[in-house]
């Protein structure tokens, strides 16, 4: 039988379901409402690394076009914010990868059209998404976090929260110097909030991605309240005054000569609520969509795992679709089941992490990690095993026996 399946939206998401289609030579559209020019030319969407399972997936998709050591990182220096002792450093089994996704995005919807995807530019309403179910065997609908989403019911039991837990500024900087192993600031102050000082490959080569993940109500928020494009000139100085009363390891880093943003286009302020919802849905015509992506699963980007879940589910989804030609409820079934471990792991881990007030066994590892090499390697390492992760910290128990065991 000759599968078509049409996939809708061109994130991180539809790419990777559709170039991995293509491998296979099943036709399949994407349906997305911005082209490549729009994107790249596009204000800064989020920062993303890719951890090492992620790569992984993306050589066998043969889309990794960035190689060279620039783009990698192997290490997370901790600041924090409990305790005496304050600093220390995790290292990864393997490197991640940092790059703008004004520029991968563009490059992977020029790959999926190279292998013969087609690609149609439409601004897609909840209404146009039935007929798509007529013309094709199988819709996919990842179209991030907008409106769309809500086609697929809320999981009340795996979204805690109704309201957004954190108020997230991220802007692309020059003039923040790199780490040496090259790595990713991680800055954690109780009552504060996090700052994530990511080494990113942009437009003009390297830029210093500072993610402030802000506390509602405390001190670092107004970095997400007070618009940078009323005063650029006061948002700068107001971004160098938290960065040196709460970030030092990070602000010792910043040329006070060279602090700038890279345009005015690469500042992202806002904040969303943390969301998972139903694997899938069903139309009134009987049709089942399947949810990917942030539409399925929204998680705040504290420890980077939006962009790695989602990459590992349009693998899973993927996969499922080569093995079967029918994708009626069964095959929803199978595609939650598949899934469902590696995805609710990531979104409890950060759940926790995010959770106001800070679960008590947070502070704990965070603390023991100082004196604790092995274990803040682990913690360092479980960025790709979410699974591991919630193992290690979902309670104080499990915190004290993993102390306990990396210190044997
Ligand atoms: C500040 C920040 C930092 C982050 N850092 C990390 C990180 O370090 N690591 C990580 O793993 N994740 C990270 N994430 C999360 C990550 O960015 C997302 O999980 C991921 O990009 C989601 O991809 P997606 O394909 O589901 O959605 P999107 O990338 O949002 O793609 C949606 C697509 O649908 C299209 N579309 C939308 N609506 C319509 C419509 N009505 N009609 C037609 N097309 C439509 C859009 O144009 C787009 O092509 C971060 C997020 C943020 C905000």
């Amino acid at each position: 039988m000759m599968k078509s399946i049409g996939i809708i939206g061109a994130g991180v998401a539809g790419l990777h379901l559709g170039l991995q289609l293509r491998q296979h030579g099943i036709a399949t559209t994407i349906y997305t409402n911005r082209t490549p020019d729009e994107v790249a030319d596009g204000r800064v969407m989020n920062s993303v690394a890719h951890m090492h399972v992620t790569l992984e997936l993306e050589e066998d998709l043969g889309i990794n076009h960035w190689t060279e050591d620039e783009y990698y990182y192997t290490h997370h220096y901790h600041y924090n914010g409990w305790g005496e002792q304050r600093t220390y450093q995790g290292q990864f089994a393997a490197p991640s990868r940092t790059l703008d996704y004004r520029i991968y995005l563009p490059r992977l919807m020029e790959d999926f059209t190279d292998r013969g995807g087609v690609i149609e530019y439409r601004d897609l309403e909840v209404a146009d998404i039935q007929d798509l179910s007529e013309i094709h065997d199988l819709v996919v609908v990842s179209t991030g976090k907008g409106e769309i989403g809500a086609m697929f019911p809320k999981r009340p039991d795996k979204s805690p929260y109704d309201r957004p837990q954190r108020k997230l500024a991220v802007g692309f900087w020059k003039g923040v110097e790199r780490c040496d192993p090259n790595g990713v600031g991680v800055s954690v102050v109780p009552g504060v909030g996090e700052l994530l000082a990511i080494p990113m490959w942009s437009f003009t080569g390297d830029v210093m991605a500072l993610l402030f993940e802000s506390v509602p109500g405390g001190p670092q928020e107004v970095l997400t309240d007070q618009r940078y494009a009323d005063d650029p000139a006061a948002y700068k100085q107001l971004t160098l005054d938290i960065l040196k009363e709460h970030h030092p390891t990070v602000f010792e880093r910043v040329s006070l000569e060279n602090f700038r943003l890279q345009s005015d286009k690469d500042i992202l302020q806002g904040a969303f609520t943390p969301v998972m919802r139903e694997d899938y849905s069903r139309l009134p015509n009987g049709k089942f969509l399947l949810a990917l992506g942030d539409v399925h699963l929204t998680m705040d980007p504290v420890q980077a795992q939006g962009a790695n879940s989602t990459a590992y589910s349009a693998r899973v989804v993927g996969d499922a679709i080569l093995e079967d030609d029918v994708f009626d409820e069964r095959f929803m079934k199978k595609v939650a089941s598949r899934r469902s471990e590696r995805l609710e792991a990531a979104n409890d881990w950060i759940n926790t992490m995010i959770h106001i007030p800070t679960p008590p066994q947070i502070p704990a590892l965070f603390s023991a990690m100082v004196d604790n090499q092995a274990l803040v390697d682990e913690f360092t390492e479980n960025f790709n095993h979410p699974i591991r992760q919630i193992d290690l910290l979902a309670s104080e128990e499990r915190v004290e026996a993993a102390v306990n065991r990396a210190s044997a």
